[in-house]
């Protein structure tokens, strides 16, 4: 008989119910997001709120096979901090939060981690704190992605504006989608959505693809988004999500198939010859 959680949330569950539901979860998700500005009319908490509602559908999905942490709420936001409102981390900060989160889930027997990323600002500090904890947590399998670039094909044949990334009609998309009080319809509107509408600098760094040229969101765009959220569709929304969480449960059934990762042997000795 299969077993059935009354929830995928640790949050919301007691401890007895986690013992029993353990064995049966293989992996734990941990949803990382951002408290920061979105344009004129999208709500702070949205990457947040894309990560925590794909880790719910991704655990609903493959129920009882995968648990959801609580949604980490704050991250690197350092380039929106022209805005009222936007929190941020350090990158010091934010890897001590993943890692000692990720250690807790360790504690309690997950061997399998995945955690997801809404905010793309977030990326760098991920990507070198599971690097970090997959040397040190030599039994566990440990994976990340952000929402967005598990469908970067999608993107491509669906997007209208050459200039586009945050707040833009992708973005707004699957915030309708996903939770339709993050947007104020009324309010979106066009952010820089061409070369044209950046500055020299701001231009000079979306027209070399491969080349990092950090920018103020508030010197690349006076309303705080690019792209044209006005463009924005739930239809493309949920084309959007749904694959993303289709690819996102096809990778994690993937990683439940894998062996166990077993401690990595001392390196081997290299016999000297002697005579
Ligand atoms: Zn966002």
């Amino acid at each position: 008989m299969t077993f059935t959680p009354r929830t995928h949330r640790l949050a919301d569950l007691t401890w007895p119910e986690i013992d029993e539901l353990r064995p049966h979860a293989p992996v734990a998700i941990v949803p990382l997001g951002a408290t920061e500005q979105h344009g004129l009319g999208m709500a702070q908490r949205t990457d947040t709120t894309r990560a925590e509602a794909v880790a719910d559908m991704v655990a609903r999905r493959m129920s009882p096979q995968v648990v959801v942490a609580p949604a980490i709420p704050v991250g690197m936001s350092e380039h929106h901090m022209g805005f009222p409102g936007t929190l941020t981390l350090s990158a010091d900060t934010l890897q001590r939060v993943v890692a000692d989160v990720v250690t807790s889930l360790h504690r309690h027997g997950w061997r399998r981690i995945f955690v997801l990323t809404g905010h793309g600002g977030n990326n760098s500090a991920v990507d070198t704190v599971v690097s970090r904890l997959r040397a040190e947590l030599t039994d566990t399998h440990l994976a990340w992605s952000g929402v967005t670039p598990v469908v970067s094909d999608l993107v491509k044949q669906h997007a209208d504006s050459p200039v586009r990334g945050h707040s833009c009609e992708i973005e707004t998309s699957q915030a309708m989608y996903v939770d339709p009080d993050l947007v104020l319809s009324e309010r979106l509107t066009r952010g820089s959505a061409t070369l044209d509408d950046l500055d020299p600098a701001g231009r000079l760094g979306r027209s070399h693809p491969g080349f990092h040229f950090p920018q103020a969101y508030d010197v690349l765009s006076p309303t705080g988004n690019l792209g044209n959220p006005r463009l924005a569709t739930p239809e493309l929304g949920a084309l959007l999500i749904d694959t993303v969480v289709d690819r996102i449960c096809g990778f994690l059934t993937g990683l439940i198939g894998l062996p166990d990762r077993l401690p990595a042997p001392p390196p081997a000795r290299i016999a000297l010859e002697t005579s």
